[in-house]
C-alpha cells in the first residue's frame, strides 16, 4: 500500500507543526485521498465513518484556505449534533494552534445571546447544527456572504434528523462559487440528490473495503474508558504474565506517553515510532528480540517493517483507524502456527468501530469484562492451577519429587511446601 506522508501534502508550516504536535504519524486513508483534492479547490464527497480521521481531512485544507486578514466567516461546517460540533471545534482548534483563526461552535441548547456576542467578535470558521445556524441567519447575527467552503459532516445523520430543509436554506445563503465538501458514512439516494444539486463536479472518495483474510488469532475487546486504559493494560499483562507483546497507539505522542507510564510502573517497555533514527530503531528491535524489552509500544507506521516471532499478545490500545490496519496489527501475533491473542480497547464510540471491523472482515471479536484488581489475583491463581495440573499429568518429575521429599524429611508438610511455592511463583511474576 503506497501511503502519502504529511510532508508530501506540502502544508503550510503552522499547520504542519500543529499536526506534528498532535503526534499524527501519517495521513489516514481518507485524509491521504481527499486532502489533495480539497486543497486544489475541488468539491469532494467522502464516504467515511467517524474515527477515520475525517475531521482533519476537511479541517486541514479549511485552515490552509482561511485568509487571516479577513475577519468574516469563510468556512461553515454543518453537523448533526451539539456533541459533534464541539468535537470538530476542538480538533480544528488543535490544528489551528499556530494560527490566529477564530473558530466557534454554535448549536441549539446553548444560550443564543452568548453565541451572538462571540459571533460579533469576528469568527472565521463556524461549526454548527443546521437549526441553530438558520436561527442566526434569520436574526442576521450570522452572515455567510464571504463563505468560501461549506462542509456537510455526517450528512446522512443530518438528513435522518430532518435537517434537509435547513441545510438547503443554508446552502442557498452561501455564495455559489464556494467549495462544497460532504462527508457521510452511507450514500442513500437523498444524499446523492443533495450532492447533485449543490456540488460542482465532485470527486468521490471512498475508502474501499478490501477483502481481508483475518489471521487465526483469538480476539477480544474490552470496553475501557480512556483514563483507565494504562491500568487495564498493566492488569492484563500481569494476569497473563505476558512476556512479549506489541501495543499499538494511533499517535507518536500517545506512544511516548504510554511508554513513560509503563516504565515508571516497572515494566520492561520501549517505544517505536517514526521520529526514531534507524540506529535507535535497530537498538530497540534487538532488545525486543532478546527479551530485554517485553512490551513494545508502536505506531502502525513504525511497526510496519518489523518481524518478530513469538509475540504472544497484540494490544490495540487505541482502536485502529480502519479494518485493514486492524488485520495488519493482529497478524503480528500467532505466527508460525502458534496461537496468539489480540486485545482491543474500545471507549465510547469505538464500539461502533468494533462492529464495523467485524462486519467487513468476518472477524469474531468477543467482548470481555475488564478484570478488577481482585480478579487479577484470582485469574493468575487459576492459570497457575491449570499449569500445575498439566505438569502433574505430563509426569517426568522424578528429580523434583526427590527435592520435595528432602523437605518433607525436615518436617514440613506437603501442603505448606506447595502453598509456599505458589506464593513465590505468584509474587515473582512481575520481577
Ligand atoms: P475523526 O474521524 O475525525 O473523528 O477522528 C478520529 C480520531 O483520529 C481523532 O481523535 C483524531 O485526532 C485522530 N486522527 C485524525 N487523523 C489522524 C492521523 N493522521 N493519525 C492519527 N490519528 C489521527
Amino acid at each position: 500500500m503506497k501511503s502519502l506522508t504529511f510532508k508530501e501534502l506540502h502544508l503550510s508550516k503552522d499547520v504542519e507543526r500543529a499536526v506534528e504536535d498532535l503526534g499524527f504519524e501519517e495521513p489516514t486513508p481518507i485524509q491521504a485521498q481527499s486532502i489533495p483534492f480539497i486543497l486544489e479547490g475541488r468539491d469532494v464527497i467522502g464516504q467515511a465513518q467517524t474515527g477515520t480521521g475525517k475531521t482533519a481531512a476537511f479541517g486541514i485544507p479549511a485552515l490552509e484556505m482561511i485568509d487571516p486578514d479577513v475577519k468574516k466567516v469563510q468556512v461553515i461546517v454543518l453537523c448533526p449534533t451539539r456533541e459533534l460540533a464541539n468535537q470538530v471545534a476542538e480538533e480544528l482548534n488543535k490544528l489551528a494552534k499556530y494560527q490566529k483563526t477564530k473558530i466557534l461552535p454554535i448549536y441549539g441548547g446553548q444560550p443564543i445571546e452568548r453565541q451572538i456576542k462571540a459571533l460579533r467578535r469576528g469568527v472565521q470558521i463556524v461549526i454548527g447544527t443546521p437549526g441553530r445556524v438558520m436561527d442566526h441567519i434569520e436574526r442576521k447575527t450570522l452572515r455567510l456572504n464571504a463563505v468560501e467552503m461549506v462542509v456537510l459532516d455526517e450528512a446522512d445523520e443530518m438528513l435522518d434528523m430532518g435537517f434537509r430543509e435547513d441545510i438547503e436554506d443554508i446552502l442557498n445563503e452561501v455564495p455559489e462559487e464556494r467549495q462544497t465538501i460532504l462527508f457521510s458514512a452511507t450514500m442513500p439516494k437523498p444524499i446523492l440528490r443533495l450532492t447533485k444539486r449543490y456540488q460542482n463536479n465532485p470527486q468521490m472518495i471512498k475508502t474501499v473495503h478490501k477483502k481481508l483474510t483475518v489471521p487465526l488469532v483469538e480476539q477480544y475487546y474490552f470496553e475501557v474508558k480512556r483514563h483507565v486504559k494504562p491500568e487495564v493494560l498493566c492488569r492484563l499483562i500481569d494476569i497473563y504474565n505476558v512476556k512479549s507483546s506489541l501495543v499499538f497507539c494511533n499517535t507518536k505522542k500517545q506512544v511516548d506517553t504510554l511508554a513513560e507510564t509503563l516504565r515508571s510502573r516497572g515494566y520492561l517497555v520501549d517505544a517505536l515510532h517514526g521520529d526514531l533514527k534507524q540506529k535507535q530503531r535497530d537498538k530497540v528491535m534487538a532488545s525486543f528480540r532478546k527479551g530485554d524489552i517485553e512490551t513494545l509500544i508502536a505506531t502502525d507506521v513504525a511497526a510496519r517493517g518489523i518481524d518478530v516471532e513469538n509475540i504472544e499478545v497484540v494490544f490495540n490500545y487505541d482502536i485502529p483507524q480502519d479494518e485493514e490496519s486492524y488485520v495488519h496489527r493482529i497478524g503480528r501475533t500467532g505466527r508460525a502456527g502458534r496461537e496468539g491473542t489480540a486485545f482491543t480497547f474500545a471507549a465510547g464510540k469505538d464500539i461502533r468501530k468494533i462492529k464495523s471491523i467485524q462486519k467487513h472482515t468476518g472477524a469474531k471479536i468477543i467482548r470481555k469484562k475488564v478484570p478488577s484488581q481482585s480478579d487479577v489475583e484470582d485469574i493468575r491463581a487459576e492459570l497457575l492451577s491449570q499449569k500445575v495440573k498439566d505438569a502433574v499429568d505430563a509426569g517426568h518429575m522424578g528429580e523434583y519429587i526427590h527435592w520435595v521429599e528432602n523437605l518433607l524429611e525436615e518436617d514440613y508438610t506437603s501442603v505448606d511446601i506447595a502453598a509456599a511455592l505458589v506464593k513465590i511463583v505468584l509474587s515473582d511474576v512481575k520481577k
